[in-house]
């Protein structure tokens, strides 16, 4: 079946006890067991809750993964994976990586002996080049953050295999609608579900998906272990939101789509970062690999007095941190998802003071672009 029947058709649409169409919310920390020697398939709640795994079932499945494993923010499921490494390991990691996964990995993942080197992932010859015998991991993000940059999955994961390492990529730009990086070779995938998946700007939650066996087992026993679980009542609210995920990003992206080729189109606007433009050099890429550009994008200004002038002056997209709600979201990730970055760090990234980036929801692409006309043009 495809996508949009097995988003509604999950195995969870109906629950067998009552007939509800509704998963129902276990609102428990624990379980009561019948006997000494047998104990049921829920004991306590961080180890299993039925309203969890309903949703884990679902993402898994949507991911094309064996088991998924939800988490309390998307930086809960990328640290909680990260932890798979040891120390004296070696990582090679996208260099315009999110923010907070450049802080966890510069800053903590450091401290405890695991090392890496951040390289521009566009480029297949540079992740080679960063590979040492000690390299157990390849953490991706594409498109990536803020400047919507396109790595080959199937080619840096081939890279990644020959070496005994594993690859990591954070799909939330895309979700699985629009791309699956296990279909491509890829063994982990990681997901901030407040963005995308979830889709309401109401929950911060995160999600790991594997097929591997022994990659399923050991997340087990680190979101057991470490314990950074999602509760019953946001995994509900994600599961309800996960429901209209087709409708919402094929919205999201036609509207994106026409305020992308709008702005290409404006004198002060010298850039546009969007896989759906024919003039990204990554468009060629990301077509063979995801099912559509999605609903960011990000541009530059021409000054930093117009940037202030657009971000503080939009009503109908929120200028505010985060992505993928119904609602529009304009940000400045020079302030916001890359304030963890050192200064220098983010000028060589290319995050400049008058870049934006827009997450496009689902308000009416005329009356975006005829705000945004309004702020950059008026
Ligand atoms: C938001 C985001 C994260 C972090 O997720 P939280 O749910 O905020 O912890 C990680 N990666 C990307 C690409 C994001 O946009």
């Amino acid at each position: 079946m495809k996508f949009g029947t097995r988003i509604i058709h999950t195995g969870h649409e109906i629950d067998p006890t009552t007939g509800a169409l509704s998963v129902p919310i276990y609102q428990t920390s624990t379980f009561a067991q019948e006997s000494v020697d047998h104990f049921g398939k829920y004991d306590y709640a961080r180890s299993g809750n039925p309203t969890r795994e309903a949703l884990e079932e679902t993402i898994a499945q949507l991911e094309g993964g064996s088991r998924g494993f939800a988490f309390a923010s998307g930086m809960a499921a990328i640290s909680s994976a990260l932890l798979l490494f040891s120390p004296g390991d070696h990582l090679v990691v996208c260099e315009d990586v999110y923010g907070g996964t450049f802080r966890v990995l510069t800053r903590l993942f450091s401290r405890l002996g695991i090392e890496s080197t951040f390289v521009d992932a566009t480029d297949l010859g540079a992740i080679e080049a960063a590979f040492r015998p000690n390299t157990k991991g390849l953490f991706l993000e594409t498109p990536s953050n803020p400047l919507l940059k396109i790595t080959d999955l199937a080619g840096a994961a081939r890279l990644a295999r020959a070496r005994g390492a594993l690859t990591l990529v954070d799909n939330t730009f895309m979700t699985p609608y629009l791309q699956r990086p296990l279909e491509l070779g890829c063994d982990i995938v990681l997901h901030s579900g407040t963005k995308f998946l979830n889709g309401h700007s109401d929950v911060i939650c995160g999600f790991a998906v594997t097929r591997d066996e022994e990659l399923c087992t050991q997340l087990a026993f680190i979101q057991n272990g470490f314990g950074a679980v999602l509760g019953p009542q946001d995994s509900w609210l994600v599961l309800r939101g996960l429901k209209t995920l087709k409708v919402r990003m094929e919205e999201s992206q036609r509207s994106a789509v026409a305020v992308a080729e709008w702005l290409a189109a404006q004198t002060r606007v010298p850039e546009v970062f969007y896989p759906g433009l024919a003039s990204h050099p990554g468009a060629g890429v990301h077509a063979r690999q995801a099912g559509g550009p999605g609903a960011v994008l990000s541009f530059k200004l021409e000054s930093v007095a117009l940037t202030r002038r657009l971000l503080e002056g939009s009503t109908l997209a929120a200028f505010a941190v985060s992505l993928g709600g119904v609602e529009s979201i304009i940000s400045y990730p020079a302030k916001m998802s890359h304030a963890a970055m050192p200064p220098e760090e983010r000028a060589a990234r290319g995050v400049t003071d008058t870049l934006v980036r827009l997450s496009v929801g689902l308000e009416d692409a005329d009356d975006l672009i005829a705000e945004l006309d309004s702020l950059i043009n008026g």
